[in-house]
């Protein structure tokens, strides 16, 4: 998952980055309105934490701009003002959900979770795929009864897959979701990424599939019906 963050208080951005690159996300750092909204012109998120309090344009004009170019991703506003008009104006203007400072960072994460099984339309914390399972709150995963262990990486990569199960992935737009801009990693690490979890999930009686020319598709190999 790609996370931009978007705060002038350098103290809360580098503590929301510090969270969320320990649970796995991909993150990068904007300090004012202008830079976010250069950011997010150019790029994909797969997530906006958005301050409403910026030097420059405010996080209403950078969501206004986002929306305008048609960009759906899930926003979550951050506001220090404990305003009913803040909040309704924000979720007029196309946030997807709100935080009132101070806040707990444990409801920050639980609050960006639900925001991405939402715009996923996955709607549990429990990924599954064949005998494969992944616990997105726990950051556990299983083949079976056996705990399989994932390297930070892998992890944001297999997340990602199982969040888009049926749906090619090109590596561009996996690499792009795993990494943030500081981070300079060629197509072909993807490569390596995927025959490294390719060996951990045979025992899952799951499959990455390479569609050449297109990218990657998980499946499962179960012929099972669903019951
Ligand atoms: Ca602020």
């Amino acid at each position: 998952m790609r996370v931009l963050i978007v705060e002038d208080d350098e103290l809360l951005a580098a503590g929301l980055m510090r969270v969320l690159e320990q649970s796995g996300y991909a993150v990068d750092r904007a300090g004012n309105g202008e830079q976010a909204d250069a950011m997010l012109s150019v790029d994909n998120y797969d997530l906006v934490v958005l301050d409403i309090g910026l030097p420059g344009i405010d996080g209403f004009a950078v969501l206004k701009r986002l929306r305008s170019r048609n960009q759906s991703c899930p926003v979550m506003i951050l506001t220090a003002r404990d305003d009913v008009a803040d909040k309704v104006r924000g979720l007029d203007s196309g946030a997807d959900d709100y935080l009132v400072k101070p806040f707990a960072l444990n409801e920050f994460e639980a609050r960006l979770r639900a925001l991405v099984r939402r715009s996923s339309l996955v709607n549990t914390s429990q990924l599954a795929c064949g005998d494969l399972m992944l616990d997105t709150v726990a950051r556990r995963a299983w083949v079976g009864d056996a705990e399989l262990s994932l390297t930070a990486r892998e992890w944001s990569v297999l997340e990602y897959l199982l969040l888009r199960q049926g749906q090619v992935l090109s590596k561009e737009k996996i690499l792009q979701a795993v990494c943030n801009w500081d981070e300079n990693i060629s197509p072909n690490a993807i490569e390596v990424y995927m025959s490294r979890l390719r060996v951990k999930l045979e025992p899952a009686g799951v499959n990455i599939r390479t569609i050449r020319g297109f990218g990657y598709l998980l499946e499962s190999g179960d012929v099972r019906q669903p019951a």
